[in-house]
């Protein structure tokens, strides 16, 4: 089923379990993580970093900027989260996905994931921060 609605969460630590509807948000992780909105399970996760998204609470909601777009799973969705709300945009085509794919490499060539939501280059970087909040103090 389409979400219409998130709700957020603040977080220190991303659950398991997911909650369909629920935006988890990770300051500590600076990551927000959810179940993409259109019902298929897929779990979205977008790092918070002024090259990737930026988080805007407004003390009520949040919104989430850029887009969501999940071309790179089967669903294909794409929806904006704005003061809470999903907003449906269109499907990427192929020819948009190309365009996002390049500007990505662009941007940073090797991570050419860069722009759509992962988990492996962002997985790296918290677990550098982990072992940076681990590692005695000298
Ligand atoms: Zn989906």
């Amino acid at each position: 089923m389409k979400q219409a609605r998130l709700d957020h969460h603040f977080v220190e630590y991303i659950p398991e379990q997911l909650q369909p509807g629920v935006l988890y948000v990770s300051l500590t992780f600076t990551t927000v993580v959810h179940l993409c909105c259109c019902g298929c399970g897929s779990k979205i996760v977008t790092p918070l970093s002024p090259d990737d998204w930026r988080l805007t609470f407004n003390g009520a909601t949040v919104s989430l900027a850029p887009s969501i777009g999940n071309w790179s799973y089967p669903c294909r969705s794409h929806y904006w989260i704005h003061e809470g709300t999903v907003r449906w945009a269109r499907q990427w085509t192929p020819a948009q996905v190309q365009a996002a794919r390049a500007r990505s490499s662009q941007h940073q060539p090797d991570h050419s994931s860069q722009h759509h939501p992962t988990s492996a280059g962002h997985l790296q970087r918290i677990l550098r921060q982990l072992r940076r909040r681990l590692a005695p103090k000298a």
